[in-house]
């Protein structure tokens, strides 16, 4: 039986290599931070991770991990409600909430479980999901799961979302879902006018604050300090494994009635077990540090304008953002793949995307700011970019 399987998928793997779709893994030999080592001996800079508050490696949040484990041992054994739930839990739930002033939250072992979980238990098929068309992955999945009735609107275009809400009034209740920043352009989803459309439309709002939390908005606070909505969206989702340091671990935020009812019925939670006590621990001790001070994150935004600005000048292409995602357009694909691999012999470690994960002729580098980087570090890879788009004719 397993001969003919085997046939199936060594075809499809080959047709995924002749596309030049096929995805490599570097192997890292260190902790993961702004210089890494890799396995063929080469250190690097990294500008491809998600660690915009460079907290992935920080001191701090290793002593208060390892701390949990002398404290409250290493695994729970346990889903949440059977017996998965210690004090830690508890305690970085409440940090969670106080962090983007909301009524609670829900712990997931990762956020991709967390938009999983989240529409099937409180949309059925009387009720309307209006989904931005470049939302996650996991939202798309998560979507799938419930019986709600399905609408979808542009990017980030008010208009479509407007005439898709009209049609959604069909529906008893109407939730709009966005990522707060797109993870490929690095824009920052317009909540001010999503806010507007909701309330004329009576509709609820639900954001992924992934990209967004920790780093958009003068203090980190995500989208809705970005936008004074602080405390009136329903349903916030985010991650620990990006700004927040890093390691795993997911939420669901907002009104305490829905957190309440993902807490008897969301299936990943439910069903799949409780973050160990030393995530819990460090992600206590994580907000706990960005509460006392704004360090990391001013570090991050002037990173992040110190870099545009230089791109600009040095005249590449980039997609305008106010995240710390920078998207160097390169629009085809065997250039940014080139492009890409010409920068890890400058000592720059960025990765090219193009087709499926976006549109076709719009390959591009993403490059991704973290207060974990330093000027010399900014100036390295703009010398990197540059010599490369010369040498590719990129830049003139
Ligand atoms: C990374 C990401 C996720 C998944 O987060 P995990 O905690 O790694 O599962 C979900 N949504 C968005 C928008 C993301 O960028």
């Amino acid at each position: 039986m397993y001969n003919n399987f085997k046939e199936f998928l060594t075809k499809e793997i080959t047709e995924i290599k002749d596309a030049g779709l096929y995805k490599n893994e570097r192997v890292i030999v260190a902790p993961q931070q702004a210089e890494i080592k890799l396995a063929d001996g080469s250190t690097q800079l990294n500008f491809c991770m998600n660690n915009y508050l460079g907290l992935s490696n920080n001191p701090e949040l290793i002593d208060a991990a390892k701390g949990a484990m002398d404290s409250h041992g290493f695994g729970m054994s346990s889903v949440r409600f059977i017996c998965g739930t210690q004090d830690l839990h508890k305690k970085l739930e409440q940090k969670i909430s106080d962090f983007f002033g909301t009524e609670d939250t829900i712990l997931y072992a990762a956020a991709f479980d967390a938009n999983g979980g989240v529409f099937e238990p409180l949309l059925g098929a009387e009720d309307a999901i209006i989904s931005d068309s470049l939302n996650h992955a996991s939202i798309i999945d998560g979507v799938r799961l419930c019986k709600a009735q399905r609408y979808r609107y542009e990017n980030a275009n008010m208009e479509s979302l407007e005439t898709q809400l009209k049609l959604a009034q069909a529906q008893r209740h109407r939730l709009i879902v966005t990522d707060g920043v797109f993870s490929m352009d690095g824009n920052v989803a317009p909540m001010d006018k999503i806010y507007a459309l909701a309330e004329k439309y009576d509709a609820m709002i639900m954001i992924d604050e992934c990209h967004s939390a920790g780093v958009v908005g003068k203090t980190g606070r995500g989208v809705t300090e970005l936008f004074d909505i602080r405390g009136k969206i329903e349903i916030i989702t985010g991650t620990l494994g990006k700004a927040f340091g890093g390691a795993i671990g997911g939420f669901t935020t907002g009104k305490k009635e829905i957190i309440e009812l993902l807490r008897q019925r969301s299936r990943p939670y439910l069903f799949s077990n409780s973050i160990p006590p030393m995530i819990a621990a460090a992600g206590i001790r994580m907000f706990e540090m960005v509460d006392k001070t704004n360090t990391l994150q001013d570090k991050l935004h002037s990173n992040t304008d110190y870099f545009m600005e230089k791109m600009l000048a040095a005249g590449f292409d980039i997609k305008p953002t106010k995240s710390a995602i920078c998207a160097v357009m390169l629009y085809e694909a065997p250039l940014a793949q080139q492009f890409a691999e010409n920068l890890l012999a400058e000592g720059i470690y960025v990765i090219g995307f193009f087709f499926p994960v976006v549109p076709k002729g719009q390959a591009r580098i993403r490059v991704q700011l973290s207060a974990a980087h330093e000027v010399e570090h900014l100036d390295k890879c703009v010398a990197g970019f540059t010599k490369v788009g010369k040498e590719l004719g990129v830049l003139k």
